[in-house]
């Protein structure tokens, strides 16, 4: 492929991986701050899980591996009126489908609910927390701008005891959703405006995925996090840089509990890629307003989406290693993941025959009722993928646009009066036009030269064109669907437009009346072919043995190759 010229797409091996991240984890280990190494991936289950979320689970992952350590699947799964068990089951399958194991380390958050609140007692008597009654609003009010400093309120000053008594109270199921929040007494006038008395836990009586109705508090996501990576022995705390200004906060908790670890917080820049929205609460909203249909849907960048739309996890890993780890902010052009997926695509994709808009070739010299089976490798570029019988006969398909009765001087497929190859076939000339009273062609006359079997001739002529091909009486009708982008623009929503006006119009298109060859009417969910000339396509799953269905995963072009190899691109 043009791809590999301009550039080396190998994946390097775990090993000679390195990023700032890796580095730090390097030192630590190498100068005896840590023994070991511990990370993990911390989702909460109120979504699917998504592309970006995928270079974090390589990244967290990819580091224990690389240092014989341990990485946890931890849920954060603290805030019940958004999260489902049906999104605890699907992340959990996406990353095991990504290839990463977290062997016995699966956690919860929620499992932590008890000790977290013995801390937040802990914290109370310490004086270092307080119960304040002002309202979600209110404490807004107070929390001051980037250029002024917080205004206390004026529950701050409350004694230990009182507080104490109120958040037992809290905790007993007193007060309705909101009355009174539980805060880190910190500093009001911090220049960090995570330091300004940060809520720790709030009311919410909201039945929770796991820990059921025994709760009616929650802590926030500041209060669980570090917390929860301190009691598993999380050594490196890897996350996105929007919690950067937390971490201030994250280092204050850690040192004013009695937690068994100190795990540092680490950041990095998190994906963004063109024409896509990488939001779980964007995604939802796609679903919920039925602009797609599902989170599976193959035009959503979840995994699960990508997952049916035919990308291997093996491409997925390959563009996380691509992309690196940096702490500069940055937009990722979609056709790096395309070329990453076409690359591990090209390599292990059967070859198989499809036509997607059929026009039939009748072959006069051959006679009827005559079959053969022809072999036609499976992969081209690939002798150990092996060959398979594709039956050959009076009546084919070939595709539409592969003729036309006036060819400009380039087309060099089939015209009138002029010969082809058919595929690991026969080379066949055309000699007459059939059409319909529209004026549109029908069948194609054709003769085919008996001593070009297996697609050579022996005078050595060569046909300018080869053509893919499927048997009339053998095909298998299908329905194609072909995908593009979920949204047109390269940013969408950019300049203050709203997002989904960015939505592509064209992003499905549904092709009924195909053809594929007999091997692919029992391929399985989940299994890429190269349809040949065409593109790479796999069974969905709507597909039914009568009825097949197939998804576009990628055309053949390689755009992100050409744009390199135009020097119009960093190669990265
Ligand atoms: P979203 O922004 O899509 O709602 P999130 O950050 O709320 O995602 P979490 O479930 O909290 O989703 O994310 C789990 C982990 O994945 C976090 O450590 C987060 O930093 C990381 N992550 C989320 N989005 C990205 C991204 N685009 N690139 C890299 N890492 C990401
Ligand atoms: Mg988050």
């Amino acid at each position: 492929m043009l791809s590999s010229v301009v550039m080396s797409t190998e994946t390097p091996t775990p090993f000679e991986r390195t990023d700032f991240i890796r580095e730090i984890v390097a030192a630590d280990l190498r100068e005896g701050r840590r023994r070991s190494i511990v990370t993990r991936f911390p989702p909460e289950p109120n979504g699917y899980l998504h592309i970006g979320h995928a270079k974090s689970i390589c990244l967290n992952f990819g580091i224990a591996e690389q240092f014989g350590g341990q990485c946890n699947l931890r849920f954060d799964d603290t805030n019940p009126v958004k999260e489902e068990q049906e999104y605890i089951d699907a992340i959990a399958a996406d990353v095991r489908w990504l290839g990463f194991d977290w062997g016995e380390h699966l956690y919860f958050a929620s499992d932590y609910f008890q000790q977290l609140y013995e801390w937040a007692v802990d914290l109370i008597k310490a004086g270092k927390a307080y119960v304040d009654d002002l309202t979600a609003d209110e404490i807004r009010e107070h929390r001051g701008t980037l250029t002024e400093p917080g205004r206390e309120s004026p529950w701050r000053s409350r004694s230990a005891d009182e507080s104490l008594d109120l958040f037992e109270r809290m905790r007993a199921g007193e007060f309705p959703n909101g009355e009174r929040v539980l805060r880190a007494r910190i500093d009001m006038a911090s220049g960090n405006i995570n330091l300004r008395d940060p809520v720790l836990y709030r009311i919410v009586h909201a039945t929770h995925p796991r820990a059921g109705d025994a709760w009616c508090i929650y802590p926030t996501y500041d209060f669980a996090h570090g917390q929860s990576d301190a009691i598993e022995g999380v050594t490196h705390s890897i996350c996105t840089l929007e919690f950067q200004d937390h971490r201030p906060l994250y280092d204050w908790l850690i040192e004013n509990l009695p937690v068994p670890s100190h795990p540092h917080q680490y950041e990095f820049a998190r994906l963004n890629l063109t024409h896509t929205v990488l939001s779980k609460r964007v995604l939802l909203r796609l679903v919920n307003e039925g602009r797609v249909k599902g989170w599976d849907d193959p035009r959503m960048p979840t995994l699960s989406g990508i997952r049916r739309r035919g990308f291997p996890a093996e491409g997925i890993r390959d563009f996380a290693a691509m992309i690196g780890v940096a702490r500069n902010e940055s937009v990722i052009e979609i056709e790096m993941l395309e070329h990453a997926v076409r690359d591990v695509l090209n390599r292990t994709a059967l070859r198989r025959f499809a036509v997607l808009d059929p026009i039939k070739v009748v072959i006069e010299n051959y006679p009827e009722g005559q079959i053969e089976e022809l072999e036609v490798p499976n992969n081209p570029e690939d002798p150990s993928a092996g060959s398979r019988d594709v039956t050959f006969g009076r009546e084919l398909w070939i595709e539409r646009d592969d003729f036309m009765e006036e060819p400009p001087a380039k087309f060099f497929r089939l015209a009138p009066g002029r010969e082809v190859r058919l595929r690991s076939a026969y080379f066949v000339t055309c000699r007459e036009v059939v059409k319909d009273p529209a004026g549109r062609v029908t069948v194609l006359k054709c003769t085919y030269d008996p001593a070009t079997r297996g697609g050579a001739a022996p005078d050595g002529r060569r046909p300018k064109a080869t053509l893919h091909w499927v048997p009339v009486a053998q095909a298998i009708p299908a329905e194609v669907r072909l995908y593009d982008h979920l949204f047109t623009a390269p940013y969408p929503g950019g300049d203050d437009r709203d997002l989904f006006e960015d939505l592509n119009p064209d992003s499905e298109t549904v092709r009924r009346g195909c053809f594929v060859e007999p091997c692919l009417a029992d391929a399985p969910v989940g299994t890429t072919v190269q349809f040949e000339r065409l593109g790479y396509f796999c069974p969905d799953p709507d597909s039914a043995p009568d009825a097949l269905v197939f998804n576009r995963t990628l055309a053949l072009r390689d755009t992100w190759a050409k744009l390199q190899a135009q020097g119009q691109r960093d190669p990265g």
